[in-house]
Parts: structure tokens; sequence; C-alpha cells
């Protein structure tokens, strides 16, 4: 193998539906292998095995029965050996294959996070241990989704972020590219399951493709942030389908990138809190929010009617999950006077996202436009400099996520 310094040092990440069996592991490591014999450095991130993370979590609840939560500390080292069972498994693997190979640990691999558990941060990355074993020719394989605090603890990253493992060691280790292999093929131009005719992109900005992230299509947000502060290009494909991907960066706009509308991203899981008559004064909306940021309840679309007999209404969206607990946040505190507060669910967000949306008027009412001609009532809308935002029904997903990808042509290549 050439570890000369013009080959490329990638980092490539495998999740966890790709290395949910012992076959899937060699079937990898053998892909592996062959990319290591051209030349190329390779550091490899997995996630844990299938659901097993999932399979730890029940786990932890069944020890300790169901009216007490695991301390963190010890749920962070346990759910952290998910990954240190498929980081072992692939290095035997590849070891199988003759090639060299070595499994290194968050902590191992000098990944330093703060301390909160469950969702810690990187803070920096030491890479001594990791060039070391690739100047020995190895291929190092990292457990993903963890760390190691300053007191010495396990940490986690959170759910799904073994692509942010991925993206920190490219960016530490000034990577040519982070590879993130997964069960889909690419980023399309929004959901195939809801919009038949949807196109796999070539390529996506990083803005683009956080709007699309944090708004339903499937990466970490948290790791395409990473990548676009640390430029770091990104491609995410097939594990087993060896198809082209999408390749995610932040280069001079070219081909797709020059669309005004790039995708439509869709987020179903959406609910509103709608509080009424509310007094209308300086810091009511951080006074009803702010209860809401303490529990870690993170707030997305955010309406407040010009006020009327000096009262407002003042409409917030949050996900589904969080809409309970919002909702007795908003009752609980003290800081704001109100008539009444009300729950609405069953909404969803259909976005059009483009960087190049920024400079041309008239995006709105064709997206408007559509919509009425499909049918779809809007509930409330939201923009930024690159998306346009309808909060609707979710029974009109389907029908608003067509009649927009028809609207902006978005089947068209070119
Ligand atoms: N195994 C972790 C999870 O399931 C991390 C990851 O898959 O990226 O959330
Ligand atoms: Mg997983």
């Amino acid at each position: 193998m050439s570890t000369g310094a013009d080959s490329a040092l990638v980092v490539q990440k495998y999740g966890g539906s790709s290395v949910s069996t012992a076959e899937k592991i060699r079937s990898i490591a053998r892909k592996i292998c062959d990319r290591a014999r051209t030349g190329d450095r390779l550091v490899v991130t997995v996630s844990a095995m299938g659901d097993s993370t999932d399979d730890l979590i029940r786990l932890a609840n069944a020890a300790t029965g169901p009216d007490i939560s695991p301390p963190l500390r010890e749920m962070d080292t346990l759910l952290s050996t998910g990954e240190l069972v498929s980081s072992t498994l692939m290095a035997m693997a590849i070891h199988s294959l003759q090639q060299d190979a070595v499994s290194l640990s968050g902590q191992q691999a000098g990944i330093r996070t703060n301390a909160i558990h469950g969702s810690a941060r990187i803070a920096s990355i030491d890479t001594a241990r990791i060039n070391r074993e690739l100047d020995a020719g190895r291929i190092v394989i990292v457990a993903g989704f963890q760390g190691l605090d300053d007191t010495g603890d396990v940490t986690t990253l959170g759910r799904g972020a073994s692509d942010t493992t991925a993206v920190a060691l490219a960016a530490a280790l000034s990577a040519e590219r982070c590879e993130i292999y997964t069960d889909v093929d690419g980023i399309y131009t929004t959901d195939p399951r809801i919009v038949p005719g949807a196109r796999k992109l070539s390529e996506i900005g990083y803005e683009e493709m956080l709007e699309m992230a944090s708004l339903g299509a499937k990466m970490n947000p948290r790791s395409i942030e990473l990548a676009a502060v640390y430029e770091v290009p990104v491609l995410v494909a097939s594990t087993f389908d060896d198809v082209p991907g999408t390749l995610i960066h932040g280069g001079e706009p070219t081909m797709e990138l020059r669309r005004a509308v790039t995708g439509i991203a869709i987020d179903k899981n959406v609910a509103k809190i709608t509080v009424r008559g509310v007094e209308d004064r300086p810091g009511v909306a951080g006074g009803i929010l702010q209860p809401l940021a303490d529990d870690g309840i993170s707030v997305d679309v955010i309406v407040q009617n010009t006020s009327d007999d000096g009262t407002t209404d003042f409409t917030f969206t949050v996900g589904e999950a969080d809409a309970q607990r919002a909702l007795s946040a908003v009752e609980r505190q003290g800081n704001v006077q109100f008539r009444e507060v009300a729950q609405g669910g069953e909404l969803a967000k259909v976005s059009i996202v483009g960087t190049g949306m920024q400079n041309g008027p008239g995006y709105a009412s064709t997206m408007f436009t559509a919509l009425a001609g499909a049918g779809v009532n809007i509930d409330m809308i939201t923009t930024s400099e690159i998306r346009i935002t309808c909060i609707v029904q979710r029974s009109d997903v389907s029908a608003a996520a067509n009649a927009l990808h028809d609207a902006f042509e978005l089947d068209r290549t070119e």
C-alpha cells in the first residue's frame, strides 16, 4: 500500500443499517480494502450495528425500572459500546483480508468533548495517534458518536451523531473529503416516497443542505454545519450500490447550484401552540419562550399578530414530540398574562430551498399560486434568505410537494 505524501486522505462513515450484520461488515471491509489498494489513506467511522443503540437504551430502562431514568454518565458509557462492537468487528474483518487495520474508541482517537452527557459537543481532536497509525500503513477504524470529557468520562454526541464524528475527523485531519455511506444513494430534490418524480442531485451547497437536513432530509444537520465551517466536501452515497452519490460542497455554483430552487424539504412532525389574548408589551415573546428554552425545546416558526385592543395572538411551532411539554411550559410560566393557550397538531412544513432565490423576485408568489392550484390551505408562512416555508395540514403534504416540484420544474436535469 502506498502511503506517499501525494496519496489522498479520506474519511469514510458507514451508518448503522450498513453494518447491521457480520456479513455486511465483511462486504464493506472488502470495499475498504479495494479502496486502500488505490493508495488512499483511510480513516473509517462506523455507527453501531443496526438498531443496537435502541436495544441498549431499552436494556438500560429495564435495569432501572419504569420510574427512574438511568444516570446519564452510565448511559453514555453503555451507549458507546455499540460503536465499539462495530468498529472492532470491522478491524477484524479487514485483518482477515490481509490488510492492516486498527480500531480506536473515541477516547483513543483523541476526541475530546464538553461534559454534556447524551449530547456532548466535540471540543478538540488530538490527531497524533490516528496519524501514527496511518503512517504505519494501517486503515484506522474510529468508533463513531463518542468522545471523552475533561474528567475522563465517556460522552456520546447525540443520536445519529456518527456523521458528526466523521466530519470532525475529516476537518481535524485536513482530509480531502468525507464520504458518508448509507442506505440512501444521495440527496434528492425531495422525498421520493412522496413525489415520484424526485431526482437525485449530483451536488448541493452547504447552506441548502443544512436547510434540507434540518427540514427532514436524511443527514445530521450538525455534521453539515461543521462541514460548512471547515469547508469539508461531503459525499453522500449508497453503501452497496455502486452509483454516483451527491457531493455537498461550498464551491462555485455550477450546474444544478445555479438553479434558483434546488429542493423541497418536508417535515411531517409539526405541532403548533397558539397563545391568545396575550398582553402587548415589551418582553412578552421572551417571557413565553424562555421556559421552553430552559426545557430544551426548540421553537421553529414564530408568528405574532399586530395588537388589537392591547392584546395579541402569539403562535409558534415545535416538533410533534415536544408539543405536550411546550403546552405545559406555557401554562406554567408566570411571566406573561394571556387569555387561553391551545395546541394544534397534524401539521407539516413544506419549504422550497435554494441559494438562487435570494436575489430573484417571484418565488413566493409562484409557491403560493402552486399551493392554491392544488387546493392546499396555508396555515403559516416564514422565510429565510434561501428558503420559503409554509405550514400546512399534514394530509396536504403530498399534494403540496407534488405541486411545488412541478411548479419549479425540479424533475428537469440541467
Ligand atoms: N449509534 C448512534 C445512534 O443510533 C449514533 C449513530 O448511529 O450515528 O444514534
Ligand atoms: Mg444508529
